[in-house]
């Protein structure tokens, strides 16, 4: 079977490498907060683009969450987000007191720009895009209307490190970026990690102070702050995996061209890739009519397959307190019920790239 992802790939890709900082790390003696947290956010932070900044932190949602904090967002504020993404970007925002405000997405599965001004109203403070799949969000107009109504602009990155807009990085077009290193995303690492990236080195400093409990030097507090600390393990390991950013980029890239080069058939709607931007192919997501059919099908065949995400988040009974019904976003809620994503990872060989293409076409639903 050829699965939809298989991490040990990844590691195996760079194993010896891997195995060697983790032994280094092991024997530094220092484990929390050290020399590869430094040096992660220094070259993370270099490699995304000038001028930029980060601040490691324990996850994305975290970096959200202390991200919008760091920023002002507090109880009762309005943030803009695009229905059809994953709950931990509305989390971030709820934890905060905040409230989302849901937007129907684009044709290319991210926030629809002409649809943010119809969701302004006088408590709206800003708008978190979400770059989903890898693919960054068409900015231009967004950027317009923040400056325009006088909003701030977040990024959710979780799924797009490096992928970029008109030669810019997501992370990068607003106030503050958000990204996890959860072992799924593409720059993941092995457990838990996310990190704040922002222009303003004022803010990554507040945030360095917000995740280590409000610390500013040694056991003096200026603020309540919270745990939500990169480990040196997991910093390390990302070292790694950055340094090897670029092939790590290139493999997906030439799994995505094969897919959109051979898979024709009428019953699929392939992804369509946004005028100057550069995805990075975290899913590989297409369209069917029949979703369970159609998944069913491939995994009869030999290819599993996933849905990113099968409910709406103004649909989860998490979020039920919002007040939404089915039918409130429905374009957003049909993506839901027909994308299904292929396989995608750091690896697939290129036999298992034809038996995806092969299967793919030979559906007749
Ligand atoms: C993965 C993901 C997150 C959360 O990241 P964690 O590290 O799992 O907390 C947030 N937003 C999006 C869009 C994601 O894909």
């Amino acid at each position: 079977m050829i699965p939809v992802n298989e991490l040990v790939r990844g590691y195996r890709l760079y194993e010896e490498e891997y195995n060697e900082k983790a032994v280094s790390v092991l024997r530094s003696g220092w484990y929390i907060l050290g020399k590869e947290v430094e040096a992660f956010e220094a070259e993370f932070a270099q490699a995304l683009g000038e001028d930029c900044y980060c601040a490691g932190v324990d996850n994305g949602l975290n970096a959200i969450q202390l991200g919008l904090h760091a920023c002002g967002i507090g109880p009762g504020d309005e943030v803009i987000v695009q229905a059809n993404g994953y709950i931990a970007t509305m989390l971030g925002i709820t934890q905060n007191g905040g409230i989302p405000v849901f937007v129907e997405p684009d044709k290319y599965h991210n926030m629809d720009p002409d649809r943010i001004e119809a969701a302004i109203t006088d408590k709206t403070k800003g708008v978190l895009v979400t770059h989903l799949y890898g693919q960054a969000t068409r900015m231009e107009q967004i950027v317009a209307v923040c400056k325009k109504h006088n909003l701030m602009l977040f990024e959710d990155c979780a799924q797009s490190h490096f992928a970029s807009y008109k030669g810019t990085n997501t992370g990068l077009f607003g106030d503050a970026g958000f990204f996890s290193f959860y072992p799924t995303k593409n720059l993941g690492c092995f457990g838990d990690g996310g990190g704040v990236v922002s222009r303003s080195k004022e803010l990554i400093d507040k945030i360095k102070v917000l995740r280590n409990y409000g610390t500013d030097y040694k056991y003096h507090n200026i603020v309540p702050g919270f745990n939500s600390r990169l480990d040196e393990m997991q910093a390390g390991l990302l070292r790694v995996k950055l340094s090897h950013m670029g092939e790590l980029l290139a493999n997906r890239r030439k799994i995505a061209e094969a897919y959109l080069d051979g898979i024709h058939n009428p019953r699929i709607r392939m992804p369509e890739i946004v005028e100057g931007a550069v995805p990075i192919w975290y899913q590989f997501v297409i369209n069917v009519e029949d979703q369970a059919g159609f998944r069913k099908y491939m995994l009869d065949h030999g290819v599993q397959t996933d849905v990113h995400f099968p409910t709406p988040p103004h649909l989860q009974p998490a979020l039920a307190y919002l007040g939404h019904k089915e039918g409130d976003f429905p374009v957003a809620e049909r993506d839901c019920k027909t994308v299904v994503s292929l396989p995608m990872m750091d690896y697939l060989s290129d036999d298992e790239i034809r038996t995806v293409i092969e299967v793919a076409n030979a559906y007749e639903g």
